[in-house]
């Protein structure tokens, strides 16, 4: 199936918005307003974003001395690779307050007798989710200051970036993020219990957020093959990166 390219009208400036299929979130890029895109009816809401810190000139020397750091690297790795593209995307996350409660049953074994134990585990979170299907992003290695959100600016987005919309409605993100909750929990109960018998998690969902993040997406060069890194924009965090190893 070719990519179907659709036209929708801003709700606020009028001006045109293009959107891929399969996205439910259209950003406008003369004025910034967010909307839902469903059928018909699409309807404006609160958008977030996390503001720009390293601007296209700045990416290079935090991505040289990220090289420089950690052991496992090459001595000359900051001077011989060369960076072969630079590409700044805003990406679309829900940031989703959920309070979750697991009940839970297991059998204790490593001592004997073995036991078992019943008990309750409780945590509250702000839990990100990228709102893309298929999404290979390493979301667990990002730290997002939730605290450190500003009101969407479309004057703060540089002509550069390239401004991802969301493929996950909030209701489909809730239900993701209970799905990803419920599995966290497990592997914190399965470190203190050898054997789970029962489990039930009960959530009570909160606010979910929908914010733009800004990552940068770097390809560099190093006795002619190529590495990609991803660094964070609002902090200049090295979120994942490749690098030759021995
Ligand atoms: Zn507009």
């Amino acid at each position: 199936m070719p990519k179907i390219l659709r036209s929708l009208r801003c709700q606020n400036c009028d001006g045109s918005l293009d959107y891929k299929a399969g996205e439910v979130i259209t950003t406008c890029p003369y004025c910034g307003n967010t909307q839902v895109v469903e059928m018909s009816k699409p309807f404006m809401f609160e958008h977030s974003m996390l503001p720009l810190k390293i601007e296209e000139e700045a990416v290079e020397p935090v991505v040289r001395s990220w090289m420089r750091k950690g052991f496992l690297k090459r001595a000359d790795l900051h001077r011989k690779s060369e960076i072969t593209s630079q590409q700044l995307r805003l990406l679309p996350f829900w940031v989703v307050e959920v309070r979750a409660l697991t009940a839970y049953e297991g059998i204790f074994d490593r001592v004997s007798p073995a036991y078992v134990k019943q008990d309750n585990l409780e945590k509250s979170y702000n839990w990100l989710i990228l709102a893309r299907r298929r999404a290979g992003f390493p979301t667990k290695e990002f730290d997002f200051p939730a605290a450190g959100t500003q009101p969407y600016d479309f004057r703060r987005v540089p002509e550069y970036a390239e401004v991802i919309n969301a493929q996950l409605t909030k209701d489909e993100a809730v239900e993701m993020v209970q799905q990803e909750v419920e599995e966290h929990h497990r592997h914190l109960i399965s470190k203190d219990v050898d054997r789970i018998v029962k489990i039930h998690t009960a959530f009570t969902v909160g606010e979910a957020q929908y914010v733009h993040a800004p990552v940068w997406y770097i390809k560099y060069k190093y006795k002619r093959k190529n590495y990609n890194v991803l660094l964070g924009g609002h902090r200049g965090i090295v979120i994942a990166g490749e690098f030759p190893r021995d």
